[in-house]
């Protein structure tokens, strides 16, 4: 995909060394290549690795990296290839380490609240070890193939970071593998450490060019009694994402806060074939509430609902039965292939400021009304967090405009306060502009982080950023 590198070839004697790692079903050179050759990002062309390695162990990455840090070869860890930033596509091709055999829940420690769990382990098999053990990981980011290792990667966010937060406030420590070979264990089954630099945090958000992540110690909760969830119809978008600031000066707390318009509702009630109730207004917010008895949701409910209906919302739904709410998540979860299925030709996800969302969404739409290019935008009110696609069946046609439309909103995004993505990392396809929230200083002292983990910038060359 980049036509050309410096980098060293994957001759035969390379594969022969890394067969002898992991074994001979564990390295692939033929078609199979093809699935790791993308992930969820909409590109026109995929990148083909030379080989794929899938080592089960810490000492067998640490052998691949030490190889491959010896031999000069790119290396991208790749999880379950659900990014949306292009990140675990290996452009300069050479190897993706796939971590999909080190996929175990280690231990999960009821006394100290602490899961431990290789990076392949999926948030599905995450959530399910923690439940029966009586514990709650509340994090919800939306895709739950995704490895607990690439959450790691890219600080995933989701639908519940109002009141939880994002990754980050939950990683308590972090086995990885450097690039030179050395494993690193950082943080502990204890959230304070006030002990040298925090390398945990430096880790998450890395996007795979710093490290392989080997292991992740999550911090858990104990679960909410109750989870209430509002369906609050509007008669205009402006009016439902006005009341977000207002609910938070009620001084209520609710898990989420999701915006979305008519047009997507209406794309997901095609694609599925199933009617979402009071589907016929311009704007919804969907709110998620936990607490732990039924007064506190009741009244937490009733306090959101109130200040909707100040703020012009038509009704307030709340569904009756566990099976309702999961089918009213479900739809929100179903957004991003629902809108990739009736042509979206890229995914932007800036974050501002909770209080300037409702100026970012119509800045946005004004712009893309601009070049007649329609733009479809859902996200999290609650946080900021605004995803944006252009809808255009004419990609190539489309794309001079759009890499022009992109860069305004992102202008936008960043003169409100915000910045260029809120929770699926730059990978390749936002790193162009990074310059326009990392002034030259901070960006020049990324780059140092980066040669000093990553000397020979082996570990996802040509991801968030291209070193010179
Ligand atoms: C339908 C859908 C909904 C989504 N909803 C959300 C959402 O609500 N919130 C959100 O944040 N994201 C969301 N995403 C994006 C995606 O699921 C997240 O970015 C997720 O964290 C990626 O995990 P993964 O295992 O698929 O990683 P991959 O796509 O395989 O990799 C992502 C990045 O992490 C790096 N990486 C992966 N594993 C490791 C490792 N062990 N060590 C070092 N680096 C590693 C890769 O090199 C790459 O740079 C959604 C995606 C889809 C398709």
């Amino acid at each position: 995909m980049v036509a050309q590198s410096h980098y060293g070839e994957v001759t035969d004697g390379i594969l022969a060394l890394l067969t002898e790692i992991v074994g001979a079903r564990n390295v692939l050179t033929g078609d199979e290549r093809e699935n790791y050759a993308r992930d969820e990002m909409p590109i026109p062309k995929p990148a083909l690795p030379d080989v794929v390695v899938k080592p089960k162990d810490t000492d067998s990455v640490v052998k691949i990296l030490k190889l491959a840090n010896e031999k000069n070869i790119p290396v991208t860890p790749r999880g379950g290839g659900t990014g949306l930033s292009g990140g675990a596509v290996p452009i300069y091709e050479g190897i993706v380490l796939s971590v999909e055999r080190m996929n175990r829940i280690l231990e999960i420690d009821e006394d100290n609240f602490v899961a431990t769990v290789e990076p392949g382990a999926t948030l599905s098999d995450l959530y399910q070890a923690v439940e029966e053990h009586g514990l709650y990981y509340p994090l919800y980011p939306g895709e739950m193939s995704a490895t607990i290792g690439g959450n790691v990667a890219t600080n995933a966010g989701g639908m519940k970071a109002v009141k939880y937060g994002v990754t980050r406030h939950f990683v308590v420590g972090l086995e990885a593998v450097l690039p030179t070979g050395e494993t690193i264990q950082t943080g502990g089954k204890f959230v304070k450490c006030s002990t040298g630099y925090d390398l945990t945090q430096l880790i998450i958000g890395s996007e795979g060019t710093l490290a392989v992540i080997t292991k992740v110690m999550l911090r858990l909760i104990p679960p909410p009694g109750r989870r209430e969830i509002l369906f609050v119809p509007f008669n205009s978008l402006h009016d439902a994402i006005k009341s977000v600031p207002d609910i938070f000066k009620e001084r209520v707390l609710p898990v989420g806060i999701e915006f979305m318009e008519r047009d997507i509702i209406n794309m997901v009630e095609q694609y599925t074939g199933k009617e979402i109730p009071l589907h016929g207004y311009e704007a919804f917010l969907m709110i998620i509430v936990e607490a732990d008895s039924e007064d506190e949701i009741h009244q937490i409910s009733s306090q959101i609902g109130e200040v909707c209906l100040n703020h012009g919302a038509v009704d307030v739904f709340i569904p009756g039965s566990e099976r309702a709410k999961r089918r009213l998540l479900e739809s929100r979860e179903k957004f991003y292939h629902v809108i990739q299925h009736f042509g979206m030709t890229d995914i932007a996800d800036v974050v501002v400021p909770c209080s300037r969302i409702a100026d970012f969404v119509e800045l946005a739409k004004g712009i893309a009304n601009e070049y007649r290019i329609p733009l479809v935008a859902y996200g999290h009110a609650g946080d900021g967090n605004v995803h944006l696609h252009h809808m255009s069946q004419e990609t190539d046609k489309a794309e001079d405009k759009i890499k022009e439309i992109l860069t305004k909103i992102y202008e936008v995004g960043v003169s409100l306060g915000g910045t260029i993505s809120g929770e699926h990392g730059l990978g390749f396809a936002k790193k162009g502009y990074l310059h326009m929230a990392a002034d030259k200083d901070k960006l020049e002292l990324m780059k140092r982080v980066k040669r000093a983990f990553d000397p020979n910038n082996i570990m996802n060359p040509g991801k968030i950023f291209d070193l010179e």
